[in-house]
């Protein structure tokens, strides 16, 4: 006679996924059409439609630390087809929530990052942390440089003040970032108990990231089709971004440590730096795709709410603190130009932004950056990546069964 397997479920974990964007969960009666309309699952034992029933069991250790949660790209295909209205892409999401709290090296980031009921202390922490460190408490005491112009530099010193701050809030970052990937990482292998590796975890990188880089995954999305262009221009802003950081600091310490002088259109020491400076022209071009990859994808998401459901305040959160990055930078750039003094406390919320954006990333909604990347490796790494090209789909024609 077969023995009874008994599940105790984890209501708390059942009622955190509600709470956190999944209060549609409960509906779902396992018709399995989300699975097949899933263009980015494997095709065996193929997401969501299990991971719906787990969550509704409260099947805590098998969700935390799932690669297939994190595989999902949120592109709300099986959302807009499931006739139960029970918004899967949402749940997986929600899931993804608390997989983030469950890894995090500093839970109280994570917790603040993710309740909205912590809004007030994330934004105090930057704030209270830049109002210490800035030289003059009043706008009208921050002298003009020898141009008699504005200079954010007199506001806020590169050298300590954001260098410092900036760099130790890179190296918290990317310790938090290492844990949470370890942790995920075991509780994936542990999951996944029985599957074999080929090769080496770190022969599976490169392949991950030329996926990643083309954003092919995206492309097999078909309800927000638009949301690639947005997320890929966000993607290589963010890129350029940090090519212009790593350029400047070039510029201040080559010059204050090699002595390297200006040269052609290389301003080595120099800054503000013309806007003839090639290192003006890529941060400019970043803005800008910044500040249109942000738009597309808030316009997508309002546009396709109906269809694909509206997020959560995990995903606001971090969508406004993206936007307001952009607007920020780009505000005080134009306000220095304008010669405007309020450009400095737009300034200093530009501060703020940035410093939360890279603080709180393997906390919030920007940490899918590393576990998705973490989980795209393990599915290659254990053979768990292709969906057979005969399988079941869903197109701008609507669902495809299955090739017999
Ligand atoms: S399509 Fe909806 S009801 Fe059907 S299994 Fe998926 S989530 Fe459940
Ligand atoms: S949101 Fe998209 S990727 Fe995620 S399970 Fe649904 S259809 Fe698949």
């Amino acid at each position: 006679m077969s023995e009874a397997t008994v599940i105790k479920p984890d209501l708390q974990f059942v009622n955190e996924i509600i709470k956190g964007g999944g209060e549609s969960l409960k509906k779902c009666y396992q018709c399995a059409t989300c699975s097949v309309v899933c263009n980015v699952t494997p095709e065996g034992n193929p997401f969501p439609r299990k991971e719906m029933v787990l969550a509704q069991w409260g099947q805590k250790d098998k969700l935390i630390a799932s690669a297939d949660v994190w595989l999902c790209h949120q592109c709300s295909d099986c959302t807009a087809y499931c006739p139960r209205g029970a918004k899967p892409g949402e749940v997986l999401n929600a899931i993804r929530k608390q997989s983030i709290k469950e890894v995090a090296m500093v839970p109280f980031f994570a917790k603040i990052a993710t309740d909205p009921k912590w809004i007030w202390l994330l934004f105090a922490i930057p704030m209270v942390l830049f109002y210490m460190i800035m030289p003059y408490k009043s706008i009208d005491a921050v002298p003009l440089n020898n141009e008699g112009k504005m200079a954010y530099h007199f506001f806020m010193p590169v050298f300590p003040h954001i260098d410092v701050t900036f760099m130790l809030t890179a190296l918290f970052a990317a310790v938090s970032a290492f844990v949470g990937i370890t942790r995920l990482w075991s509780g994936m292998k542990k999951n996944a108990a029985g599957a074999q590796g080929t090769g080496s975890p770190f022969s599976h990188i490169v392949p991950a990231f030329t996926q990643i880089f083309a954003h092919k995954k995206f492309t097999d999305c078909n309800v927000s089709k638009l949301r690639k262009w947005g997320h890929l221009l966000l993607f290589y802003a963010f890129a350029g971004l940090f090519v212009v950081t790593v350029w400047a600091v070039g510029y201040l310490y080559g010059h204050e440590f090699f002595h390297i002088p200006a040269f052609g259109p290389f301003h080595f020491g120099e800054a503000p730096y013309p806007n003839s400076d090639p290192v003006k022209w890529l941060a400019l071009a970043s803005s800008v795709a910044f500040a249109a990859g942000a738009l597309i994808i808030l316009l997508n998401r309002l546009g396709n709410a109906a269809k694909a459901g509206m997020g959560s305040y995990f995903d606001w959160v971090f969508l406004t603190i993206v936007i307001g990055v952009g607007a920020t930078g780009m505000g005080s750039w134009a306000l220095r130009l304008a010669e405007m003094k309020i450009g400095y406390i737009v300034y200093y919320f530009h501060l703020v932004l940035v410093w939360s954006l890279f603080a709180y990333a393997p906390y919030s909604k920007f940490a899918h950056v590393f576990y998705r990347t973490t989980a795209m490796v393990f599915a290659r790494y254990t053979g768990r990546e292709v969906k057979a090209p005969n399988a079941g789909s869903v197109t701008e024609a609507g669902v495809q069964p299955a090739a017999q």
